[in-house]
């Protein structure tokens, strides 16, 4: 049966960057501290504070916009992407939408000596969301994980089979190992 249907896959990667502090405030981002110490009133979703974008956090997406062979827009803005969720106090992310930061990149991967180019639709920065730890009967909120730097990769749907999209990510990867702006830290969450 699975003879009948042809395999077109697109990805979408969420990388968390390196920076010292958050995306849009001075708070830190450390990982592994004790819940909810790492914040300030912007990540609490309190009235008042505005957002500064963290200009290492952009430097680390250009980094990846260039390994991967993207076109820099001269001119990018974020968004507010509105949702209810309740480990987001605010009730929207702060992300990109229509003018992101880097687009039209690819990544060359090869799987049985065929090779692939794998294009990379667009790669926009983003803040992470807060993290819910469900146990048992009661949900725990740690507002660390707040306005943690994301960048996202966009990939077109160019993969054509699992084995691709392993070396797709494995790709990817190492693209951010070498470039020194991500932790490579799986269990993390990282990636
Ligand atoms: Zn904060």
């Amino acid at each position: 049966m699975l003879n009948d249907y042809e395999v077109i896959i697109g990805s979408e990667v969420h990388a968390q960057l390196l920076t010292e502090s958050k995306i849009f405030y001075y708070c830190k981002n450390i990982y592994g501290k004790e819940a909810n110490t790492q914040t300030c009133p912007l990540c609490l979703g309190m009235p008042g504070p505005l957002p500064v974008l963290n200009k290492k956090a952009v430097d680390f997406a250009l980094k990846v916009g260039l390994a991967t062979g993207c076109k820099i827009a001269p001119f990018s803005r974020f968004a507010r992407k509105n949702y209810y969720y309740p480990d987001l106090p605010k009730s929207y992310k702060i992300s990109q939408y229509d003018e992101p930061l880097c687009y039209d990149g690819e990544i060359t991967i090869k799987v049985k000596e065929r090779e692939n180019k794998i294009g990379i639709t667009r790669i926009h920065l983003e803040e992470d969301a807060e993290k819910s730890i469900h146990n048992n009967d009661e949900t725990l909120i740690d507002f660390n994980q707040c306005s943690v730097p994301l960048i996202e990769i966009v990939s077109e749907p160019n993969i054509r089979s699992p084995e691709e999209a392993y070396a797709y990510l494995i790709k990817l990867k190492q693209v951010l190992e070498y470039l020194e702006i991500y932790d490579c830290n799986m269990e993390k969450g990282s990636l």
